[in-house]
Formats: C-alpha cells, sequence, structure tokens
C-alpha cells in the first residue's frame, strides 16, 4: 500500500468542513502510513478536529497568506507538504479550493490527480477510485501505475472522522510564496444570504413553476420569493433550483433573485446529498432528477399529477399548489 499523505484545508474559522473530515476518514480506511496536511489562517482548531487519527506526521502551513483561497499560495502550500512527506497517494476533498489549485500542485511533482472522486477502496492489491463520466451518466473504476496520485474525493464517500484525545503535535512549514494577488473580500449573490448549505438535512428545490403564470392568470414573483426565503430559514434547509428556473435570469425574464447556476441540480447542474429533498413547482423531468440520485427521501409538490415525480422519482407526491403548500408549512414552522 502507498504511503498516504491527506491535504486539508482550514475554513474561515479555521475549522475543517464535513467534507475534510470524510476524506480523512477514507484515507484512514485505505490503510497505509498517513500524514496529515493543514493548510490556513490558522490551524489550531482543525487539530483539535484530527485527534487520534493515527498519522504518522502532522504538517502545517499556516499564516495570514494561506487564510484564503489563491492559487499563487495553496499550490506551493501543498507542494512544500508534499515534499516533506513524499508520499505517493494524496488524497484531498474536492472543494473548490483544492480542485482549482491540487492538479497544479500534483503537475508539478510529475503526478496525476483526479477531481470529483466518488469511491476509493484498496482491493487486489491496488488502489482503485471511482469516477462519473459524459454528464454523470458512466461511472468508472480507475486504476493507475503513475505515482504521485492526487485524488479529490466529493462528499458523502466515507463517515466524518471523529476525533479523540489530545491535538497531535505538529510541525510547521514556511514555503516562500510572492502572490501577485490580493484577497480583498467576498462578493456573495445578489439577494445576500448563503442558500447552498451542504449539511442541511433538507434539499429544497425551486422549479420555473414559481414564476408561472398561476390560476388568478397572474405571475407573483414577489409572494414566491417571501415564500422561499421564509422556508429555507425556517427549515434551515438548502436551495437547488432547476435549469429552466436559473436560465430565466440569464435571459432577462423576472427572476428569483437569489438564485444563480450554482442552485442548480441535475445532469448539467450539482449531485448534492442530502437526507431528504422537497421539489416544488418543479416537473421532475429526467436531466434534473438525475441530480437527486443521492437524496435518500424524496418529495414534491406539483399540480399536475402526470408531471415526472409521479413516475417513480419521488417516494411521495404532492398534488396541490406549491403556493398554498409552503404558506401552511411555514405557518406551521413558526409554531414549532
Ligand atoms: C442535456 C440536458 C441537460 C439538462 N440538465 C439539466 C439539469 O442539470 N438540471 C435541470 O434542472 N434541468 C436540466 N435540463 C432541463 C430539463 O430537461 C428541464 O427542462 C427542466 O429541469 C425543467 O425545469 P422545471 O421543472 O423547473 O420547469 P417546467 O418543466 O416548466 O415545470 C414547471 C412545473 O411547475 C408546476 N407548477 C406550476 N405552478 C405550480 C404551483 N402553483 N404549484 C405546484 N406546481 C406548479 C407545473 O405543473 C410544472 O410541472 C437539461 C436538459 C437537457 C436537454
Amino acid at each position: 500500500m502507498d504511503s498516504i499523505l491527506v491535504l486539508l484545508h482550514t475554513e474561515d474559522d479555521g475549522t475543517l468542513r464535513k467534507a475534510s473530515l470524510e476524506a480523512l476518514e477514507a484515507a484512514r480506511n485505505l490503510g497505509g502510513v498517513l500524514s496529515v496536511g493543514i493548510v490556513g489562517g490558522s490551524a489550531g482548531p482543525a487539530l483539535s478536529q484530527i485527534a487520534g487519527c493515527g498519522a504518522a506526521r502532522v504538517l502545517v502551513v499556516e499564516g495570514q497568506a494561506f487564510a484564503a483561497s489563491r492559487y499563487s499560495s495553496d499550490c506551493p502550500a501543498a507542494v512544500a507538504i508534499f515534499e516533506a512527506t513524499l508520499p505517493g497517494l494524496v488524497i484531498a476533498p474536492c472543494t473548490p479550493r483544492w480542485a482549482r489549485s491540487l492538479p497544479g500542485a500534483a503537475a508539478r511533482m510529475g503526478g496525476v490527480a483526479d477531481t470529483h472522486v466518488t469511491g476509493v477502496q484498496f482491493a487486489d492489491g491496488q488502489v482503485e477510485a471511482a469516477r462519473w463520466f459524459y454528464r454523470q451518466r458512466i461511472e468508472a473504476t480507475l486504476r493507475r501505475e503513475q505515482r504521485p496520485w492526487f485524488l479529490l474525493l466529493e462528499g458523502g464517500v466515507a463517515a466524518p472522522f471523529v476525533a479523540s484525545g489530545d491535538s497531535p503535535a505538529a510541525e510547521p512549514l514556511n514555503p516562500a510564496v510572492k502572490p501577485r494577488s490580493e484577497v480583498t473580500g467576498m462578493v456573495m449573490p445578489q439577494g445576500g444570504g448563503q442558500t447552498i448549505r451542504p449539511e442541511a438535512e433538507l434539499l429544497f428545490v425551486t422549479g420555473a413553476g414559481w414564476t408561472k403564470k398561476q390560476k388568478d392568470g397572474a405571475v407573483h414573483i414577489d409572494q414566491a420569493g417571501k415564500l422561499i426565503l421564509d422556508f429555507l430559514g425556517k427549515a434551515d434547509a438548502s436551495l437547488g433550483s432547476s435549469k429552466s428556473l436559473v436560465d430565466l435570469s440569464g435571459e432577462g425574464h423576472a427572476v428569483l433573485p437569489f438564485l444563480s447556476h450554482l442552485n442548480q441540480v441535475g445532469q448539467t447542474g450539482s449531485t448534492p446529498r442530502h437526507p431528504k429533498g422537497l421539489a416544488t413547482c418543479c416537473h421532475g423531468e429526467e436531466p434534473h432528477a438525475v441530480g437527486w440520485r443521492f437524496i435518500q427521501e424524496r418529495r414534491a409538490v406539483n399540480l399536475d399529477a402526470n408531471c415526472g415525480w409521479a413516475r417513480g422519482k419521488a417516494d411521495v407526491v404532492y398534488v396541490a399548489d406549491a403556493f398554498a403548500v409552503i404558506t401552511r408549512l411555514n405557518e406551521l414552522l413558526a409554531k414549532s
């Protein structure tokens, strides 16, 4: 078995996200000598989250220069940790930050990288990784001779690692970086607030129906927006959308201002993993339902009893007006 380096980065508050702890657990399940590298502004909280993980070495690149995601600092940080450990395999979560910088680090090390890996195991004396191709229609199992092999794992590949005991001692590294870009802040989508919450129990999906003429012959976009945001806040749900609805904004139609293509779920969108999903005003077309593959309990609200959800794609379909259903749900949630 190859030696393994688990490369993690911290969040703004210094902690590790769930996907990082899942990547750590996936690496532990492979066996092999394990090292952990952490990059971020301050690694203290992260170190307590990996306590008891059994890593032979823990290396840290920390400081203001490494607080924010930036290729010209993340790539040298990853390379420095790699050179100190010289592993055969590098396991990392497929976060936007690592997806931007680790393939470059792999190239500098003469290695290869696979992103969006959905499974990894050690079988018949070899490491095998699973990955989807052709817009998520074909799942392949990959083996590679070339080392180092960087594997960037999607969320949900393993249970998150649970810490126990004292934080491990960390070896600090200080790679030289000369960033030509300065991170000055974050710009949120119009409408404010974070609507994509990967850790939420519920995925709430909005479809184009919210913007269509309703039974009184009028559209009710403002009311739809208020109902949806109210529900998201009360249920602490993550917001997904059908492609039709997010496309409307690009075409200049009246739309829900807090939606962007980042919310799009489906064949050409994301494949989120939540225990439950509720689709509203969305037809349940195949390219959309492809993105629901990992949603365990699926329900839909649609006026049309013949919508796609009713054809085996949802566990429960409520044939009802979503405006009325969500209004009532919000009332019930306000009382609870
Ligand atoms: C190659 C390809 C890739 C694609 N990839 C994706 C993808 O990744 N993601 C994706 O979403 N789509 C994708 N699509 C598009 C997809 O096929 C559908 O066109 C799209 O998902 C439909 O969106 P919708 O259900 O919101 O809209 P519509 O089909 O317009 O459905 C609106 C629904 O709202 C219902 N409705 C209206 N008012 C109410 C109300 N008051 N209460 C309850 N229900 C109501 C209607 O009955 C209707 O069923 C792809 C298409 C292709 C060809």
